[in-house]
């Protein structure tokens, strides 16, 4: 099986169309959303409605999340609370009660996919964790392969039962030992921080027990355009470059 991750598309429909075009051609068997679909971006709403027709399904990001829990805004910075007042603005009652009902996790294939951090966190990062953690993490939860996004970054985090080791993924292809666990960073969709300005997800193949990453160019300056036209913060744009 083939399944599709994809992470942060931060309300960029741009990106997120040319990911659909792209996963035309993989044809996964499932595709599945890691939440932060809308805040930053100009077009949250097409965002969610997109997922809504291919029937994707995603779990709650923290920006979903900030949108349920308004009171919590100081949580972001003056930048990213501005991006969230904009967006709450553009978003539909119907779509703004989707978003912030979704799920925390989600079960796909015997993988575990979270937001932030596994077993269950929507705000944590997986870069907060320091290492001596990460055995414990890893046995606060069965899957062996946990999907994250948040970071916006490619990475890996392997467990072979005695030690932990983590990477980042830099080239096409992640192969996975079948004795180990993994946590997997897939990126992001919408606002990429990972040095590489094309939108990215990644497709696990259960059986060749690989993960591999889709970089996909996309209309930044479009995104750019309209992202400056709604008067989001200028650096929602200039990050995208
Ligand atoms: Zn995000």
């Amino acid at each position: 099986m083939k399944i599709a991750i994809l992470s942060d598309i931060h309300g960029n429909l741009e990106a997120f169309r040319e990911v659909l075009r792209d996963l035309e051609i993989v044809q996964p068997d499932r595709v599945v959303c890691l939440g932060d679909a809308v805040g930053y971006g100009p077009d949250p709403e097409a965002v969610v409605r997109l997922l809504q027709a291919h029937r994707i399904p995603s779990v709650l990001g923290n920006h979903e999340w900030a949108l349920a829990h308004p009171l919590h805004l100081e949580w972001f910075n003056p930048s990213a609370r501005l991006s969230l007042e904009k967006t709450a603005e553009l978003l539909s009652p119907e779509v703004r009660r989707t978003v912030t009902t979704w799920p925390t996790t989600l079960h796909v294939e015997g993988s575990l996919c979270v937001h932030g951090c596994p077993p269950n966190s929507v705000t944590r990062y997986l870069f907060e964790v320091v290492p001596e953690e990460l055995p414990g993490l890893f046995s606060a939860y069965p899957e062996p392969l946990c999907f994250v996004g948040h970071t916006h970054q490619l990475r890996w985090v392997r467990w072979d039962g005695h030690q932990v080791t983590s990477g980042w993924i830099r080239g096409e292809v992640l192969e996975l030992h079948p004795a180990d666990r993994y946590i997997i960073n897939v990126g992001a969709v919408g606002q990429p921080r990972d040095g590489d300005n094309r939108a990215k997800y990644v497709v696990w193949d259960t059986e060749a027990r690989t993960v591999r990453v889709h970089r996909v160019p996309y209309d930044i300056a479009k995104t750019v355009e309209k992202i400056l036209a709604l008067g989001f913060p200028r650096i929602n744009a200039d990050r995208l470059w």
